[in-house]
């Protein structure tokens, strides 16, 4: 592969490798298997294969995996009922709710219910509130992915300038972060910046979570600098027969093959920030299971 583009593949299996040796010497040294509780309602065929893959990868990581399916006319106070019930489970170290729920359940409620030391996607206002204050917490999986791809690429990101493009909850706010702790200098732009090409080409380390096909264009990156896209669209397929018949691609929000021109490094779509979000839930289900027997939770090299 080309030394410029950043394999989040193999960082992804590397990592969960290291999750899978942390297991192993939990359950031989503490008796003390990590588990993962994934509560899935509805039929989203999306969802089911992501909640699907979470399944297999956390059983391939030594540890348990629980997944609870429940039918789309489930009420609010059933889903609240079954998260108290994992709040209270021992086995189970972490939980996760897969969004997006039914329209007539508030995600933000159950959510909310979520034990913070079990809510491995990071979404809990304590474990929000822990990130902005520097506190140990669970850190959402796909900036902790992308934190994780620009410290093994660039090393030490003291000083350097990062603009994040995309100010949501799960993504770009907690990628601020992440990146204020790393003393990077930080921008935060979204859909009212004003003249966002100018705003990118600041940019030391650029980070694109907006969900917009292709926006980020070449000539807005400067050159030398490292681009993180997390945006993951269905585009129609460049065959235009195969289009016709409704087929489509992947593309993320930079225009990749005019970035690839001008960056230092690049994470493609696919194989880029994507892999990273799975193999970091399972080691935020690891690093739960280690806190709560009060485990340093470092993993293994
Ligand atoms: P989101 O909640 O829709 O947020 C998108 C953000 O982009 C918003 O802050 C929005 O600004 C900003 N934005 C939209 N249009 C813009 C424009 N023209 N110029 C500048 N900013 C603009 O999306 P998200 O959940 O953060 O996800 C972002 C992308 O990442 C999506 O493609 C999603 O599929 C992908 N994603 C990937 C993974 C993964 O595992 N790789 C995980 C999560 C998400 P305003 O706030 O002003 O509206």
């Amino acid at each position: 592969m080309d030394d410029r583009i950043i394999d989040g593949k193999a960082a992804a299996a590397s990592l969960r490798g290291r999750v899978a040796r942390g297991v192993e010497r939990l359950k031989a040294e503490q008796a003390l298997t990590p588990g993962l509780a994934v509560v899935i309602v509805g039929e989203d065929p999306a969802s089911q294969i992501y909640v699907r893959n979470k399944g297999e990868q956390t059983r391939d990581a030594g540890m348990r995996s629980d997944t609870y399916r429940l039918p789309d006319t489930a009420t609010q106070d059933q889903l609240l009922a079954l998260v108290h019930d994992l709040n209270a489970d021992p086995g189970i170290h972490g939980i996760l709710v897969q969004l997006p729920l039914p329209a007539h359940i508030d995600s933000a409620a159950v959510l909310a219910a979520i034990s913070p030391d079990k809510d491995v996607d990071g979404f809990h206002v304590v474990n929000v509130g822990r990130l902005s204050t520097g506190l140990p917490g669970l850190v959402p999986c796909t900036p902790l992915g992308c934190i994780i791809l620009l410290k093994d690429a660039l090393g030490d990101l003291s000083g350097m300038n990062a603009v994040v493009v995309g100010r949501s909850n799960i993504v770009g706010k907690p990628m601020a972060q992440l990146l204020l702790a790393e003393n990077c200098t930080v921008t935060v732009a979204h859909s009212r910046t004003n003249d966002l090409p100018q705003v990118c080409r600041g940019a030391d380390i650029l980070v694109a979570a907006v969900g917009r096909p292709e926006m980020i264009r070449g000539d807005w990156i400067k050159p030398g600098a490292t681009v993180i896209d997390v945006g993951i669209n269905r585009v129609p397929s460049r065959d235009p027969e195969k289009a016709a018949e409704g087929k489509t691609r992947v593309v993320g929000d930079v225009a990749f093959e005019e970035a690839l021109q001008v960056a230092r490094r690049i994470t493609p779509v696919p194989g880029g920030v994507g892999p990273m979000t799975i193999a970091c839930l399972l080691a935020n289900t690891y690093t739960a299971a280690c806190l709560s027997a009060g485990l340093d939770p470092t993993l293994p090299a």
